[in-house]
């Protein structure tokens, strides 16, 4: 099937091809035969203290190294995945990858305190959850507040009375949870109060408005400092995604956000990518404790 060039200059799937059923098809064994050919890989980008631009943790975002297409992005692949059932394994390859790459990242680079997020599908919430994530962490000697599990509305709207049991028992052992794409969804704010959440991370189109003149612009201004002032009452951490210019950081330390994750600062990369920068620069950690 053809391809457009995505992100990063990465391939994605193009959503606009006739043939979807092929297309599909084209996915599926891209997807099967990468679980079993090891295609897939977590890259990761910095998650920084918006004002120092020090990292203080990384998001694994899921790679498809497939050999003969090149870098395949997730778009696409996890709704393929999680219609066929496949997420639960890619979910654990790239969570395996970030725990094994986050200990490699502070062995090298003396950064003992930075976290690594890893993204959770709803088809991933069951009862043995929580004691399989005890375990991979003890495995990787990894603390548990090393490791924020970010979750959309959609594990939250899931039909699953489990869900807050399961999430309670991840936060219990000390793990934290990010709402990911926080204020897109039809009730972002109800969660908040029903579920436990460690960290917002406003969506990035939040953060794109911030550029826009006139009255909604302004507007937009006005749900994110909503959002922060709210976010900080309920002692949680906030990071801005999708930071791409220094004039957006600068009104987002005015709004008083904590975090960002953006192009700004950079883009998600391989791990020796990350690795090598990390050993060249030779930055401290900010401590995100608390
Ligand atoms: P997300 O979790 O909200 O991740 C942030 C996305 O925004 C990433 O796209 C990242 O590359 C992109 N991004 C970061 N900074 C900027 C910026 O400054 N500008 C712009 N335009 N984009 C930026 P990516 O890597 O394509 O991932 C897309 C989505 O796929 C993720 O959104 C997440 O929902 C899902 N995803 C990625 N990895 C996994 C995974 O391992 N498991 C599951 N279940 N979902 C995943
Ligand atoms: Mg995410
Ligand atoms: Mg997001
Ligand atoms: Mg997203």
């Amino acid at each position: 099937a053809r391809k457009r060039d995505g992100k990063n200059g990465a391939q994605v799937y193009d959503s606009s091809i006739l043939d979807k059923t092929r297309e599909r098809a084209e996915i599926e064994s891209d997807v099967e035969v990468g679980i079993a050919a090891n295609w897939f890989e977590a890259h990761f980008q910095p998650i920084v203290d918006i004002v120092t631009g020090v990292p203080a943790g990384f998001e694994a975002l899921m790679r498809l190294r497939h050999p003969r297409k090149g870098l395949l992005s997730p778009a696409g692949i996890i709704a393929v995945a999680e219609e066929n059932g496949t997420i639960g394994q890619i979910g654990n390859l790239i969570l395996e990858d970030a725990l094994a790459n986050l200990a490699r990242v502070s062995r090298l680079s003396g950064m003992a305190d930075s976290y690594v997020a890893v993204n959770f599908s709803p088809l991933q919430f069951d009862a043995g959850l929580p004691s399989r994530l005890a375990a991979l962490l003890s495995r990787y000697a990894i603390r548990p507040s090393r490791l924020v599990v970010e979750i959309t509305e959609a594990v939250l709207m899931h039909d699953n009375p489990e869900i807050r049991t399961i999430l309670n028992e991840i936060q219990g052992f000390g793990c934290r949870i990010a709402l990911d794409d926080f204020g897109t969804g039809y009730s972002s704010l109800s969660y908040m109060s029903r579920f436990p959440v460690d960290i917002v991370k406003i969506d990035q189109s939040f953060i794109r408005s911030l550029d826009q003149q006139g009255e909604i612009g302004r507007k937009n201004k006005m749900l994110i400092e909503g959002i922060t002032a709210i976010s900080r009452k309920m002692n949680c951490k906030i990071v801005a995604e999708g930071v791409e210019t220094s004039q957006q950081r600068s009104t987002l330390i005015d709004m008083g956000v904590d975090y960002a994750q953006g192009y700004y600062f950079s883009k998600p990369r391989e791990i020796n990518d990350l690795l090598s920068g990390l050993r060249a620069e030779q930055v401290p950690v900010a401590s995100m404790a608390g």
